[in-house]
């Protein structure tokens, strides 16, 4: 017997599982196709959100809206699903010279960081817990989310109504035309790909310009309980238990599959550097992130097949990259909608094979 839903999502991390929402929310039926054991970058993520980041002092792009947004998207699914993963903290980053001081200094005198900035300290503040004899900065609008309890949570409500398939999606049992999609007893108007680095085996998709960046973790525990997060060469974040996530790494070349000494070492002499207590190491990890050279998502239809969508390169910011952007592919795919030009997957139409 066939069964007929409005679209098919490939895919249950932070894009698909936010794609997820946004399309309930608008009143359409999916039916979501996850592998979770192949999950290696949303359920390895430490899911920290902050809009000023890298060693510039600037506001991620378009930190202003994105920001905002994901604050409320993340609590009214808790709300909508009764599901806790969302927490708000400040974030401190001490400062490693006076230079670097004085120019936080001039910031905080800027007011479009006005929202951001909480507090500029030219001493050490937090010394029982951080190295920062030159004080630091403490920011706001950031926070983590617990990822796997997100993603459970709504793979949850998917198998609750049936709208979840625990399989491994396969292009050669898919039949498209400008009609539709027709996957064995499947029948959708659409299907997105939300694969994360696995695009990278899909021949629809064959030269788009995704970029493996491997990044490794570390779980630590801590004699006491940190109040914000901590963020200087590494992010340290609270996962329950006085245990704290560290992360993280960041490696183009070796993408082998497993942990590395060098990757523990490069966390462990960074945390050390970071905190002024002892920690224990109880675990390590690693993922792949879906990044884009220039830094931004592909969404968006494949140019010879409408039908064909794809929700992809989100890099190092999934977690606030996944909820505007779904927001804004949602509307798109119900046909209400534009992509904005930056993230739109025709900017790179040029690179990737023909639809066959
Ligand atoms: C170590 C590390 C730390 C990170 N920390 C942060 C952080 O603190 N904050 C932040 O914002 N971002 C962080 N990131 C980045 C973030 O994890 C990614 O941006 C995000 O998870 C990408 O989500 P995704 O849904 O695109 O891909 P994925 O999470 O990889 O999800 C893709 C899903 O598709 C499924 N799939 C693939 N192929 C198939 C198939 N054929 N059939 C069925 N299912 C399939 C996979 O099993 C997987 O579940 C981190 C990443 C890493 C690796």
């Amino acid at each position: 017997m066939t069964k007929k839903t409005d679209y098919i999502i490939v895919g249950l991390g932070l894009a698909g599982a936010c794609l997820s929402v946004q399309l309930l929310r608008r009143g359409k039926k999916v039916m979501v196709f996850d592998m979770p054991d192949l999950n290696r970058a949303s359920s390895v993520a430490a899911g920290l959100f902050n809009p000023i980041t890298g060693k510039r002092i600037v506001k991620t792009w378009k930190a202003d809206e994105m920001f905002s947004y994901l604050i409320d998207f993340y609590r009214s699914v808790e709300k909508e699903y009764h599901i806790q993963f969302f927490n708000t903290s400040p974030l401190y980053t001490p400062f490693k010279t006076i230079e670097e001081q004085n120019e936080w200094m001039g910031k905080s005198a800027d007011e479009s960081f006005r929202d951001y900035i909480l507090q500029v300290t030219s001493r050490s503040t937090y010394g029982d817990e951080v190295n920062d004899p030159l004080g630091g900065i403490l920011l706001g609008r950031c926070g983590y989310i617990k990822t796997n309890i997100f993603l459970e949570g709504i793979r949850d409500v998917l198998k609750r109504d049936e709208n979840y398939r625990e399989e491994k999606w396969e292009n050669s049992k898919m039949s498209v035309s400008d009609e539709g999609v027709v996957y064995k007893d499947l029948i959708a108007e659409k299907i997105i790909f939300c694969t994360g680095i696995h695009l990278l085996e899909n021949q629809l998709f064959k030269g788009l310009p995704l970029k493996p960046l491997k990044g490794e973790v570390m779980s630590i525990k801590l004699p006491m309980e940190l109040n914000r997060i901590y963020n200087r060469g590494v992010y340290i974040v609270e996962s329950g238990d006085n245990i704290y996530k560290v992360g993280a790494t960041y490696d183009l070349s070796n993408l082998q599959e497993e942990t590395t000494v060098a990757g523990r070492k490069e966390l462990e002499e960074k945390t050390k550097e970071l905190l002024s207590m002892p920690f224990e190491v109880t675990h390590q990890d690693w993922g792949i992130r879906p990044s884009t050279i220039d830094r931004r998502p592909l969404i968006g239809a494949h140019p010879d097949q409408k039908n064909i969508l794809v929700f992809n390169g989100l890099g190092t910011k999934g977690v606030s990259l996944a909820p505007y952007f779904s927001d804004q592919l949602a509307d798109h795919i119900i046909g209400s909608g534009n992509l904005d030009k930056e993230a739109n997957i025709n900017r790179v139409k040029s690179l990737y094979s023909r639809f066959r």
